[in-house]
């Protein structure tokens, strides 16, 4: 959520919001470089006002952020694409401050060393520590996992490596996250199927019902009881059966927006993103129910 903080507003969160398609998703994730600084500069994001913020200001992080507002997701193969020159010059720079520093050379990630039996790849901060090997990062640890059993890979994030070396080289086992492989077997969610019935309303026991199959949005983990709703005020520490305008049921959180006119906008968001569902815009008579959780 975006507030001005000066009574009367400065102007910029108005700006944004009427930039926020054309200027800021499109023209300036179009463009390939923002800077050509590493993190950021008095060119870009650096002014003498955000100098308290300085050292963790990144454009990078920023557009990546950005991406994800306008895909709902990070794509992993353009985010390693886009990581690698740098991964490769932070490996040349801790193994220049610190000779130990053992490189591997014959993995297919490029910016990886060795600490005996612990393989530790560099990568940009958003990637997860579930790796895939359909990737180069994943293909790697895969490599070295195999090499013995007691192997283990982590993560070493550009992020912390490009402020504070010395702090990422001295704290490497107990910071630095253990990386593992996605098993096929076990770990992808099973695919929801999108449901497009609910049982009757007769069926709902005093406005409660369950769900046999789960839909999508909905995290395997959680319940799948619901109760209906009654034009309760929504807010977002809630999920929300919502119906979409294929037919569709899905699960999510709802934000509201109010604009300069004071129109009211419902835009859903799904708790679980990897059944590809992406924000939409939605309008009350739309939410079926509430999912009944431990707290609510
Ligand atoms: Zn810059």
């Amino acid at each position: 959520m975006l507030a001005d903080k000066l009574p009367n507003g400065a102007g910029f969160v108005d700006w944004i919001a009427r930039n926020w398609e054309d200027k800021l998703l499109f023209e300036l994730l179009g463009k390939v470089e923002f800077c050509e600084c590493d993190t950021a500069c008095y060119n870009c994001l650096m002014s003498y006002q955000n100098r308290s913020l300085h050292a963790l200001l990144d454009w990078r992080l920023g557009m990546q952020l950005l991406r994800v507002f306008k895909d709902g997701e990070l794509k992993i193969d353009t985010l390693l694409t886009e990581s690698e020159t740098r991964a490769k010059k932070l490996l040349d720079e801790l193994s220049g401050c610190f000779p130990e520093v053992n490189k591997v050379c014959d993995l297919d990630w490029p910016a990886c060393f060795s600490d005996g039996g612990t393989l530790f790849l560099i990568v940009d901060p958003f990637v997860s520590p579930l790796l895939r090997t359909s990737n180069k990062l994943g293909k790697s640890a895969s490599e070295w996992l195999q090499k013995d059993s007691s192997n283990d890979v982590r993560l070493m994030d550009t992020f912390n490596m490009s402020r504070r070396l010395a702090w990422c080289w001295s704290h490497r086992f107990e910071k630095m996250p253990i990386a593992r492989l996605e098993d096929p077997a076990t770990d992808p969610i099973p695919i929801a199927e999108p449901l497009k019935r609910l049982p009757s309303e007769e069926e709902w026991s005093k406005g409660i019902f369950e769900l046999k199959k789960r839909p999508r949005g909905l995290p395997c983990s959680e319940s799948r009881i619901f109760r209906k709703y009654q034009g309760e005020q929504i807010t977002l520490r809630r999920a929300y059966l919502v119906r979409l305008a294929d037919g569709e049921y899905v699960v999510g959180r709802i934000s509201q927006f109010v604009d300069l006119e004071d129109n009211k906008t419902l835009q859903f968001a799904p708790l679980e993103y990897l059944d590809g569902l992406n924000y939409e815009q939605i309008s009350e008579e739309n939410i079926i129910a509430i999912l009944c959780r431990e707290e609510n």
